[in-house]
């Protein structure tokens, strides 16, 4: 759901504010989601038709979590089927999106002196283009993708994403792929409808809540939100690429919810779209 500010007036301090690409994270979910058509893939679908045409993707993704900072850097990466114990069909998924070498060293560069390795092992992941084949089904708009480094503090995440905003004046869209509460121990596989969980609801919530502050250390220092965090956190891999997508807003952007909705009753599927 769009929540729309008013326009700004035309003598506004931010001259640039329109230009700036938008950053979204999207909750993934199910890698089946890649070839199903739900609520979720026809809201991917609108979002892609909503954004104007990026110059490129730098995808963050929840399932490239290593002990290193890395960019994709390779002319045509490939598609990664990184998950086990689904239908042969998901398998034979392709999305052959071109890299780009000049994003890459743009992002190594911006991120600054002997931090990203230049990645030519990884390509692109299904937590990237599970999503994209909705958002933008061509798949002919470079993709890069930025490794999560596990042994690293949400801050210090939090911190290099801000390093990435010039980016979004290039027209790069940041995508933050992952799912804001995930627990597979409780999710409930199949096609039967469940509610979510409590602590499920209640944590969201307060993300929900932070994010629409504008005030997002909370959200940094979630470890600190309690019981619901820790069973809506697990394990920070799904969680990290929200903090690169709300690194990237500038004073007075929207922030909204074009995504909306539970899996499997302890899976998130909110996105976020700033600006
Ligand atoms: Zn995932």
């Amino acid at each position: 759901m769009r929540h729309n500010s008013p326009d700004l007036p035309p003598h506004s301090h931010s001259p640039t504010r329109r230009s700036l690409m938008p950053a979204i994270f999207v909750g993934h979910g199910n890698p089946m989601n890649a070839l199903s058509n739900n609520a979720y893939t026809t809201a991917w679908s609108a979002i892609g038709a909503a954004l104007p045409r990026p110059t490129a993707i730098l995808s963050i993704s929840a399932h490239w979590y290593v002990p290193q900072t890395a960019v994709t850097a390779m002319a045509k990466p490939r598609t990664i089927h990184d998950f086990g114990g689904f239908p042969r069909e998901l398998h034979r998924v392709q999305y052959p999106a071109p890299g780009s070498l000049e994003l890459a060293a743009k992002v190594a560069d911006l991120l600054g002196p002997g931090l990203a390795t230049m990645d030519t092992g990884w390509g692109l992941d299904h937590g990237t283009w599970s999503v994209l084949m909705h958002i933008f089904p061509h798949a002919d708009i470079p993709v890069v993708q930025l490794s999560i480094d596990e042994t690293r503090e949400a801050a210090w995440h939090y911190d290099i994403a801000r390093l990435l905003a010039p980016l979004r004046e290039e027209g790069v869209l940041i995508l933050g792929s992952g799912n804001i509460v995930h627990n597979l121990h409780t999710y409930s596989w199949g096609n039967r409808k469940v509610e979510p969980y409590d602590w499920a609801l209640r944590f969201e919530n307060v993300v929900r809540k932070t994010l629409s502050s504008g005030d997002f250390q909370p959200l940094i220092e979630y470890e600190k939100l309690g019981q619901d965090a820790k069973l809506s956190v697990p394990t920070p891999d799904h969680y990290l690429p929200l903090l690169y997508i709300l690194a990237q807003r500038q004073k007075d952007e929207e922030t909204s919810f074009p995504v909306e909705g539970f899996d499997g009753g302890s899976i998130s599927m909110l996105a976020v779209r700033i600006g």
